[in-house]
């Protein structure tokens, strides 16, 4: 990129008044280096930045985008929505209407809440958890991510089951004294967790297809074992499927496991875009929540109509015939052909997916935990990830994040990705 580049201007710009000049930490590329694109337009499987530099988009909003870009029904009912009022911080039809399809979507869920981010959503089923049971303490998995809520933002203590260490400043010790945080897909350290304290453990709480530490799947043993260990001790089980609910499957992930969590958080696709979060689970659990139980959670903006009219034609557009069938099998062919095209030039690397959902990694084998990613080769990801930028597609830009493709991105389109790749992967050899 030349130096005279808006979005050069426009980064240098942002800084002076936006920390970073950025309003979320990964999109200032400060883990690959150089300068964010900033966007102007996208359309279908692409976007555009300030240089008019169209790229094939990967990360689709983190999520949200499933259905493509400015989907021409999704863009209408948002304007109708609009036209007749942005917000009325009173209760509407719509709200109704999103809250029966979550849960004759998702049947774990009797009852959901909407809420306006994943965040709020992880956050608010983490204080229903805790006052459902009576109980303080929480467990979650190293490299899951589940929002910047304070008792979250935890990293793995020192030695086997000792409570972790804040991972941000401006978190107190105190706030974080009751997460505990194992490894993922451990089942004999959630075992020896469970035995030595579970009848003190308020819930657990993971994403049971992780996209926080690049694309991981949960084994079925790990999430059958949870189950089994929470229902045991009168734990709560939380599934976060704010990234996989609705991704890896119309059920999200506790259809493609088979497994029924007390509680799920849900955000990205059911706001199509917009902002629209959501938790919920069995009505009994649910009756917990203010104003009817003592459990208390709001928002001003809570099922705001122009975000609900966004989720909900979303909601209605993946549910066609064959869209998880067709988004399953071209996320597969992308993968498949950047491990072809790495193995061609004989590059170590591999590559998953689940639904909607994947994982590229520079290392000959897909990672089951977070210190099996971190052990990837960082460097050869940034290379990567600049050349392929170069090339006009734009991934995660880190090593750490999952990718997303939308309906829109058709052979055409993942045919050009793995052409560009090959000539990458050549060069990187
Ligand atoms: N949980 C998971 C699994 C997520 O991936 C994210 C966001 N990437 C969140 C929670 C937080 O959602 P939000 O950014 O909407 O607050």
């Amino acid at each position: 990129m030349t130096t005279d580049s808006l979005n050069n201007t426009l980064f240098a710009r942002a800084q002076k008044t936006t920390p970073g000049g950025v309003n979320s930490p990964v999109r200032a590329f400060k883990s690959v280096g150089g300068t964010p694109r900033f966007i102007t337009r996208a359309e279908g499987p692409y976007f555009w930045d300030a240089d008019g530099k169209r790229y094939i988009d990967y990360i689709g909003s983190w999520g949200p985008a499933i259905v493509g870009h400015a989907h021409p029904e999704v863009v209408k009912a948002v304007q109708d929505a609009a036209a007749r009022g942005l917000s009325f911080g009173a209760p509407t039809e719509g709200e109704i209407l999103m809250a029966e399809e979550i849960c004759r979507l998702v049947p774990s869920i009797e009852q959901v809440r909407l809420v306006s981010s994943g965040t709020e959503a992880t956050m608010s089923a983490l204080r229903l958890a805790r006052g459902a049971t009576g109980r303080d303490k929480i467990v979650k998995f190293e490299g899951c991510y589940h929002g910047h809520a304070d008792s979250l933002l935890v990293k793995a203590g020192s030695g086997l089951l000792t409570f972790g260490n804040p991972t941000s400043a401006g978190v107190p010790e105190d706030f974080v004294k009751h997460t505990l945080v194992l490894d993922y897909n451990n089942v004999a350290q959630l075992e020896d967790a469970f035995a030595s304290m579970g009848d003190t453990i308020a819930c657990v709480i993971v994403e049971p297809v992780a996209g926080n530490m690049n694309l991981i799947k949960a084994t079925p043993e790990f999430l059958r074992a949870m189950r089994d260990l929470c229902t045991r001790h009168g734990a709560i089980l939380i599934f976060d499927e704010v990234m996989c609910g609705f991704r890896v499957g119309l059920g999200g992930a506790q259809e493609l496991y088979d497994i029924v969590p007390d509680l799920t958080a849900l955000g990205k696709v059911i706001g199509g875009g917009m902002p629209v979060a959501a938790f919920g689970g069995r009505a009994e659990l649910m009756q917990n929540m203010a104003p009817i139980g003592a459990v208390y959670q709001a928002g001003t903006l809570s099922g705001n109509p122009v975000a609900v009219a966004a989720g909900m034609t979303t909601l209605r557009l993946i549910q066609e015939p064959g869209f998880y069938e067709k988004l399953t099998a071209q996320t597969a062919r992308l993968a498949a052909g950047l491990a072809q095209a790495a193995k061609e030039a004989g590059v170590s690397f591999c590559a998953d997916s689940v639904g909607g959902m994947f994982g590229i990694y520079f290392s000959d084998e897909v990672p089951g935990s977070y210190a099996e990613m971190m052990a990837g080769d960082k460097t050869r990801f940034n290379a990567f990830f600049h050349a392929m930028l170069d090339e006009g597609v734009y991934f995660a830009p880190a090593a750490f994040e999952a990718g997303f493709v939308s309906a829109q991105h058709d052979d055409a389109v993942i045919d050009e990705t793995i052409a560009a790749a090959r000539r990458v992967f050549a060069k990187l050899a």
